[in-house]
């Protein structure tokens, strides 16, 4: 999809940092032990949950990890302890 929108696709490399101004965007890039510098209009930030995208462009992330209920039970009386939730 994104080769169809006209972006090239260069595996196996990390963002390591970036920069925006008004005309687009500078991304360092590392691999192989080699750190260079690209220019692009837009970067998109399909980088995961720690995204660098994200806060590089100080880009909060407010959400909350959801209640959780875990119950794990090692008993050998016939009337188990009751499961708490976290
Ligand atoms: C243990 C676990 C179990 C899960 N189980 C499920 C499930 O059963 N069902 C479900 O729907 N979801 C599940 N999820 C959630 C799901 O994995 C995520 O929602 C989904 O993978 C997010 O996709 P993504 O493309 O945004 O990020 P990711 O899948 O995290 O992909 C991000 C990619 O960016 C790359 N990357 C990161 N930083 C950089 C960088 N600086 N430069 C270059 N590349 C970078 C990473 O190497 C990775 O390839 C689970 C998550 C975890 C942790």
């Amino acid at each position: 999809m994104a080769g169809r929108a006209g972006c090239a696709g260069a595996l196996g490399h990390t963002v390591a940092d970036l920069e925006q101004d008004g005309d687009g965007v500078e991304v360092t890039v590392e691999s192989g032990g080699r750190r260079w510098r690209t220019r692009a209009a837009y970067l998109a930030g399909c980088d995961g949950s720690r995204s660098l995208v994200r806060k590089r462009a100080g880009i909060g992330f407010p959400a909350r990890p959801p209640p959780t209920t875990a119950c794990s039970r090692t008993s050998s009386s016939p009337t188990p302890p009751p499961c708490r939730s976290a």
